[in-house]
């Protein structure tokens, strides 16, 4: 009996401390510069976790930086052949299975055309057709020979491969497994339209993740979201316009131009931020039909796609994990079912 009122006190006190521990704990807050995008990292937990998410997130972007002269893809893209070590190989290995897995709508040599659009540089323009169909023979991830045991990459004359649209929500997925290992269960890291969550909000209540409307300033809608990655592609976020047309940094793989699916925004949600990120690439590209082909087939993520004349789909999964904002209260949301 006594003892048993002593455990009892023992786990009140427990839960209290936890407890305390858990209903005010001051964020540690910061935003720097990687990948080309702003970073706001909000972490429960030491000060010292932004710095070292920091350089973590540096030290993926030191190898597999496309324009770092020193990175190991760079040397990969230079001279037809070379090794990714850790990290950088592990991006390479599920990057690589992305693309198989969505035959190709992602593809990770699609650098060249990327580049004749101008979208590396900003200095964008409409290649020639006769250009495109001339670089569009080196596109085709099939022909990137990679050895997942050794980090060997040997890529075919001419062809460069770039990792770009995978890094962020590896990046992401890398930071969120480093704070876990430091006993964080609770934080919000936003890079740039991809943001990864760990745990819930130190209230115990899920994440609220704004969607924006990819035709307006404002967010359409707010997802739930507890540990897991939201990653969205978009149109609108690196784009040109000329003779009344825009053209944006999305490409479709089997014709060199800008993705045109009908789908102007797809987000992604998901465990691992490497998946979300580049099946939200590549579902972009294969529009609204074969994307919700491909997730009827899968159980790792869930998505919401915004088509070009404004509808929204969401699939089952987000049903009770959505919300529309105020202002989009009347738009109409379809839901896909398997
Ligand atoms: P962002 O990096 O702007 O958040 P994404 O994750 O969608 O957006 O990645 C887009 C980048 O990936 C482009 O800037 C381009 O470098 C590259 N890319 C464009 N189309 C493809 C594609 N079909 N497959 C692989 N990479 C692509
Ligand atoms: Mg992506």
């Amino acid at each position: 009996m006594k003892k048993h009122f002593i455990s009892a006190m023992l786990s009140a006190l427990l839960f209290l401390t936890g407890c305390s521990a858990e209903s005010s704990p001051e964020p540690v807050q910061g935003t720097f510069f990687a990948m080309d995008t702003v970073m706001d990292f909000t972490i429960y937990g030491e000060s010292g976790l932004i710095d070292q998410s920091e350089s973590l997130i540096a030290s993926l972007e030191s190898l597999v930086s496309v324009t770092d002269a020193n990175s190991e893809l760079y040397a990969i893209n230079q001279t037809g052949s070379g090794t990714l070590t850790g990290k950088a190989s592990s991006l390479m290995e599920q990057a690589l299975e992305i693309c198989r897995r969505t035959d190709g709508a992602l593809d990770l040599s699609i650098y060249p055309i990327v580049r004749a659009w101008g979208f590396t540089t900003g200095s964008y323009q409409v290649p020639d057709e006769a250009e495109i169909q001339a670089l569009l023979p080196l596109v085709d991830y099939r022909k990137i020979q990679y050895d997942a045991a050794t980090g060997t990459v040997t890529l075919p004359e001419g062809m460069e491969i770039d990792l770009g649209s995978v890094a962020k929500g590896y990046a992401g997925q890398l930071a969120a497994q480093m704070l876990r290992e430091h006993g964080v269960q609770s934080a919000l890291l936003n890079l740039g339209g991809n943001v990864q969550t760990v745990g819930a909000k130190p209230d115990g209540s899920p994440w609220q993740i704004g969607i924006k409307d990819p035709q307006g300033e404002d967010a359409m809608m707010v997802l739930s979201v507890e540990d897991q990655a939201v990653v969205t592609s978009g149109g609108y976020e690196r784009y040109f316009e000329q003779d009344g047309q825009t053209y944006w940094h999305i490409m479709d793989p089997s014709t060199g131009h800008p993705a045109d699916s009908g789908l102007i925004s797809v987000t992604i949600v998901g465990d691992e931020g490497v998946v979300c990120d580049g099946l939200s690439t590549a579902l972009f590209v294969m529009g609204l039909e074969k994307a919700a082909d491909l997730w009827a087939q899968s159980g790792d993520f869930e998505a919401v796609f915004v088509t070009a004349s404004g509808e929204v789909y969401i699939t089952e999964g987000l049903r009770d994990r959505f919300a529309l904002t105020e202002q989009y209260a009347d738009t109409p949301v379809s839901v896909i079912e398997r």
